[in-house]
């Protein structure tokens, strides 16, 4: 049996990996920062809580990554751990960007160390790209311009990742990926803050929803979909080990989505209200990719209509909030 660490395992991502990993006959190890605070409700969500390791390791500890490391010997380490808010990462800076970057540092030092064989996963972000971009869709030859503290820490962990692989010939790859939605999302980003403040509005817990610019355009996709690429990138044979731009190929608006959900659940949409106080510092008005090269070199297809996929998580997320 292959044995898999992943970092993060309580977040949206680690979940649906978790799901995946498990289902392939993985023993799943997941590393949270905190026992004491541990949110196992996606975990128990798909029922697989009761199948997972779990081990408090704080990843920004050099010498507490190599005792993980050492001590649970796996094959490979998924590293989905990070501060993952483009938002809050203006209003703390210092902690995403020493975060994001020393933890990945210190687990690519750990398998240069221990046993430079262990497959090394990062998860990297469309961030990296920026506002700057004047050519689309995003390819993975695409310049990084991060307009954000956050966007900055994910590409410098993309290139440590990079620097690795070509330095000491690990299998390292980082998934570039774009906007991923699900049920589990948590409720600070925006698909599922609208969705869960719509909810609300119909148990009249709320009576409006604030919202920032309606006219940014995001890249967005399922994130159980995107997981299976996630999977597919850590199991390539060794000479062929890349990184990949994960995304849908189209972008919508977040007027669009949020007028689709209100309309779906028969909410008036004068219930939503703009707020230029949400509006971002540096925001980037609109990004699409390309995952031509992640359907050829890893067979990944998908071809999602994220309206659709919204209806999903609406319904899903409206099952949700009556248990
Ligand atoms: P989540 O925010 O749902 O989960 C990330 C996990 O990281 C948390 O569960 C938490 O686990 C841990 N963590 C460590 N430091 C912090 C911190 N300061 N604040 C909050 N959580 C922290 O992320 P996703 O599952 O959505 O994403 C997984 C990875 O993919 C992240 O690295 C993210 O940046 C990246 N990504 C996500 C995209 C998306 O659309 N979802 C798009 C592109 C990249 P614990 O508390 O147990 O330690």
């Amino acid at each position: 049996m292959k044995t898999a660490i992943i970092t993060g395992i309580t977040g949206q991502d680690g979940a649906y990996l978790s799901k995946k990993l498990l289902d392939e006959g993985y023993r799943v190890i997941g590393l949270t920062r905190s026992y004491n605070s541990i949110n196992t409700q996606r975990l128990l969500h798909l029922g697989i809580l009761d199948s997972i390791e779990i081990k408090e390791v704080d990843l920004t500890d050099f010498i507490s990554v190599m005792k993980a490391v050492e001590g649970c010997s796996p094959d490979q380490i998924y590293n989905l751990s990070a501060q993952s808010s483009v938002g809050l990462s203006f209003e703390q800076p210092i902690g995403t960007v020493s975060y994001n970057v020393m933890s990945v540092l210190n687990i690519l030092e750990a398998i240069r160390i221990v046993n430079p064989l262990i497959c090394f996963y990062q998860a990297s972000s469309s961030e990296v790209f920026g506002n700057t971009i004047t050519e689309f869709p995003i390819t993975e030859s695409s310049a990084h311009r991060p307009a954000s503290p956050y966007g900055v820490s994910k590409s410098t962990s993309y290139w440590l990742t990079v620097n690795y692989r070509k330095s000491y010939d690990l299998y390292a790859c980082s998934g570039i990926l774009f906007n991923h939605e699900s049920s589990l999302r948590s409720g600070n980003f925006f698909v599922k803050k609208v969705i869960d403040y719509a909810i609300k509005i119909i148990q009249k817990k709320k009576t409006f929803l604030e919202v920032g610019n309606l006219e940014v355009r995001r890249d967005f996709g399922f994130s159980p979909d995107y997981m299976e690429a996630v999977f597919l990138m850590m199991h390539q044979p060794k000479n062929l080990v890349d990184d990949y731009v994960i995304c849908s190929g189209s972008s919508v608006s977040l007027r669009q989505i949020v007028d689709h959900v209100f309309n779906y659940l028969n909410i008036p949409l004068n219930k939503i209200v703009i707020n230029k106080s949400l509006f971002r510092p540096n925001e980037i008005l609109d990004i699409y990719g390309d995952s031509t090269k992640a359907k050829l070199g890893l067979g990944w297809v998908y071809d999602k209509d994220f309206l659709d996929v919204l209806e999903l998580i609406i319904d899903e997320s409206v099952e949700m909030s009556s248990k």
